[in-house]
């Protein structure tokens, strides 16, 4: 690990000042010091957000459910408020990783991160979503722009997430065993903008499903979801699925999921 100054501001308008030049916001370091250690990143600052009081909680107002920034995944798979209003959210941060994880790791980090196989993105894409920043609010589908980039400018510190919430909700996720993150996971949504599919663990980065947007709009059931046969171009292939296996796997677990949403 390079050697770097540390900063622990106990408001925004402090950490907006501190985080000038070289420097990166800390969340709760579960992939920054990671990177950091393996020399895969650097600093000359960290501008650790920890102290900031009003980047953490849940509130609900109406169909809204606001997420802090700096709320760990622990707090918003318990909240009963979230569980109320968006019960698959709740789910969907109760499936992240381990207990360490979902006690350090927070909803802003994650996003900010935007890595490619994590829960969250399919969450806030497939409910329509909206990130708000120090600067602007974001909607979330010009948030994720590709395989860890997001619209974030240089200094941009992500505030909150703000969920509407969904007339049926539910996520499936195919865990790789190790990491717990989605070999193949799914977000269905029936909203009142119609069904949104998000999908992530596929491809280079969290993605909508138009085709299995279409066949759901259509029927809303698990049989049309797995009879939709999703070409494998453009999946990702490692050592533990091929494209071929992924592409299947996604209708399979959009299919799960709307059985779980159809059954609340
Ligand atoms: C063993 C392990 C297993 C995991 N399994 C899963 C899994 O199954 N599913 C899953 O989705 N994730 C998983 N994760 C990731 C985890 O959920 C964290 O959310 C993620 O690593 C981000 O961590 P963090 O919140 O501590 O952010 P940090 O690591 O502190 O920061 C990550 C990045 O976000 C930036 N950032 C942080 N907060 C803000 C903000 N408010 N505004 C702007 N930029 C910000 C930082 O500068 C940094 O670039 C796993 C991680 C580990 C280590």
């Amino acid at each position: 690990m390079y050697s770097f100054d540390y900063q622990r501001p106990a408001d925004r308008a402090a950490a907006a000042a501190a985080i000038q030049g070289d420097a990166r916001y800390l969340a709760g370091g579960q992939t920054l010091i990671q990177a950091m250690k393996l020399r895969l990143s650097s600093a000359e600052r960290l501008v650790d957000l920890g102290a900031i009081a009003d980047l953490k909680g849940i509130t609900v107002a109406g169909n809204t459910v606001t997420i802090g920034a700096m709320t760990p995944h622990a707090e918003v798979a318990r909240s009963a408020a979230v569980r109320g209003a968006i019960p698959a959210l709740a789910e969907l941060a109760g499936s992240i990783g381990d207990a360490m994880v979902r006690n350090q790791g927070t909803i802003g980090g994650s996003v900010a991160n935007a890595d490619p196989a994590a829960d969250y993105p399919a969450g806030l894409l497939a409910l329509g979503a909206t990130v708000n920043t120090d600067r602007r609010s974001i909607v979330a589908d010009d948030f994720f722009t590709g395989m860890f980039e997001t619209a974030l400018q240089p200094g941009e510190l992500i505030v909150s997430v703000a969920f509407p919430a969904a007339q049926k909700a539910a996520y499936a996720k195919f865990k790789q065993p190790a990491s717990r993150f989605a070999l193949v996971g799914v977000f269905v949504a029936q909203t009142a903008g119609g069904v949104r599919v998000a999908a992530t663990g596929c491809k280079g980065s969290v993605y909508r499903v138009a085709e299995l947007e279409a066949a759901l709009a259509k029927s809303f059931t698990p049989e049309a979801a797995k009879a939709v046969q999703l070409s494998p171009a453009g999946f990702n292939a490692d050592l533990h699925a091929s494209a071929e296996y992924r592409a299947a796997m996604l209708s399979v677990m959009a299919a799960r999921a709307v059985a779980a949403a159809n059954a609340r």
